[in-house]
């Protein structure tokens, strides 16, 4: 069971075609299902018909989820709503859940508050972040929290944090392999003041009840693997495994930097229908980044579909992929 949960934050990325691609082989492959989750927690930077613009572009290149959304409302599949804003009370309900066992608590630092742990730290040269001895709220008596949220004062939901950071988690990557990192102790924010999770809460309840047991997503995550894991640790839930992809990168001036949005107009999916480039073109030259060994196979079986190749997540590049 794997995912593809994109942000409906602007027009279709490649690098989202490229890793929806993979986890829909991947599911095909181990008969396995794949679905589309539409993570959608930061509501400021949502665009109008982002949803359905993510479901019809995968739907175009023949990567049809078979469980999750399919336009702005409505979904198919078991373990909706497939859409996070839709899914309020039951992130709540585990935060309710966490608060009750000591693993969470109420924080009323104002952004004030937060800049001067900041500069505090700094003089200290210290890490900075809300952790440990610094923190304001961490061991504020019940009582005390509770008559400030009766006065109306605003509050958000940080993790109980119990790491240590001088002790290693061993995480075994399906793509990167065994990566040592140190053990979270940030005592990060789960819900935000306005009700709504942050990503790293939603994920882990999201993944946890969907089925998930096989998370691919960007690299850009690998660093909040300790805090995943140790997520999934205090909520009581079985960690998946997780494959982190590397960027889709472009050479230029001789170096290498990542496809941007911004700069390169093909790093828009609707680019190659623009260009008349046909789709099952791009999707070979996808599948062809994804594992070098793909080249050969199409050359000894050019007539065969591209569902047949065999896909291996561990022959995919580990720390970036040329595009
Ligand atoms: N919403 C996250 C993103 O767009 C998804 C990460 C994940 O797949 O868990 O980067």
């Amino acid at each position: 069971m794997t995912r593809y949960a994109p942000s409906p934050t602007g027009f279709m990325h490649i690098g989202g075609l490229y890793q929806a691609l993979v986890a829909k082989k991947m599911a095909n492959q181990t008969d396995g299902v794949f679905f589309v989750r539409i993570e959608d927690t930061d509501q400021k930077r949502e665009i109008e018909n982002g949803v359905t613009d993510i479901i019809n572009s995968l739907k175009n290149y023949g990567i049809e989820p078979d469980e999750g959304m399919q336009d702005e409302e409505n979904s198919v599949g078991e373990y909706g709503p497939y859409k996070q804003s839709m899914r309020k009370e039951i992130y709540q309900a585990y935060a309710k859940d966490l608060l009750a066992k000591g693993l969470a608590y109420p924080c009323f630092c104002t952004p004030e508050d937060l800049e001067q742990i900041r500069s505090n730290q700094e003089k200290a040269k210290e890490r900075t972040g809300y952790f440990g001895k610094w923190t304001k709220c961490r061991n504020m008596p019940l009582e005390m929290a509770y008559d400030k949220i009766k006065n109306g004062e605003s509050y958000i939901i940080r993790l109980k944090s119990p790491g240590n950071p001088d002790k290693k988690i061993k995480h075994k990557d399906a793509i990167k392999g065994s990566v040592d990192m140190p053990e979270n102790d940030q005592d990060i924010v789960i819900i935000k003041s306005d009700g709504l999770p942050t990503y790293h809460f939603a994920h882990a309840i999201d993944d946890h009840l969907m089925g998930t047991n096989l998370v691919i997503r960007g690299d850009e995550w690998l660093p909040s693997v300790p805090l995943h894991l140790q997520l999934f640790y205090v909520l009581g839930f079985k960690t998946p495994k997780y494959a982190h992809i590397a960027p889709l990168m472009k050479t230029e001036d001789g170096g290498k930097r990542k496809l941007s949005k911004r700069k390169d107009p093909e790093a828009a999916v609707s680019f190659y229908k623009e260009e008349g480039i046909p789709k099952q073109s791009v999707k070979e030259y996808l599948m062809n980044i994804a594992n070098s060994n793909f080249e050969m196979w199409r050359k000894q079986n050019p007539e065969k579909a591209l569902e047949e190749f065999v896909f291996d997540l561990k022959k995919m590049g580990v720390s970036r992929s040329a595009f």
